[in-house]
């Protein structure tokens, strides 16, 4: 893949719904700014949504970050992976207990990628108003490859299903 001088920007979403959601988001966000190759360049608000599916678990808590990269997706995607590793597993005993970090790499450039273990966009984008309403805060006249605008689509899914609310600062 062509590397254009200036990098790509990429955007990541973020989420938590486990041993302090607020913090892992804060922590992660922090972890990806450490990325060799990768520079910050926009954080959308926190926003708290209430979990789908089965209601007896707490609260999530998402935002997407804007980054400059000079990686290209499957590196950036990897580091992504290690960061989840590192902030976003519990010990259980033996075994790793469930996740509370979860990254999302929404779109890296333009690419359009359908491989085992990646796919760009994100497959999950249109269907989730936790990723879109961020996204849209940082990145509204951004066109989805092969859908639309950030901005129409946040506009299409709504906050009522899961509800959700924005996070004073
Ligand atoms: P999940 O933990 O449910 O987000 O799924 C993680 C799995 O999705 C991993 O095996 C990834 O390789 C795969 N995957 C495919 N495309 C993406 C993407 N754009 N961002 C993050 N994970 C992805």
């Amino acid at each position: 893949m062509a590397q254009p001088a200036h990098g790509w920007t990429a955007y990541v979403g973020v989420g938590s719904n486990l041993d302090s959601p607020q913090d892992q988001v804060e922590q992660a966000i922090s972890a990806i700014t450490l990325i060799e190759g990768c520079f910050l360049v926009a954080k959308s608000s926190l926003y708290r949504s209430a979990p789908m599916g089965p209601s007896d678990q707490p609260d999530f808590i998402n935002a997407v970050v804007a980054v400059l990269t000079l990686l290209d997706p499957r590196t950036l995607l990897a580091k992504l992976q290690e960061i989840e590793q590192d902030h976003g597993r519990v010990r259980d005993g033996e075994r790793w207990g469930p996740r509370t970090l979860d990254l999302d790499l929404l779109m890296h450039g333009t690419a359009v990628i359908e491989e085992p273990g990646l796919t760009l966009p994100h497959p999950g984008i249109a269907m989730r108003n936790f990723v879109l309403l961020p996204f849209a805060e940082i990145a509204s006249d951004v066109v989805v490859p092969q859908l639309t605008d950030v901005a129409t689509l946040a506009q299409r899914i709504g906050t009522s299903e899961p509800a959700i609310e924005k996070l004073a600062l």
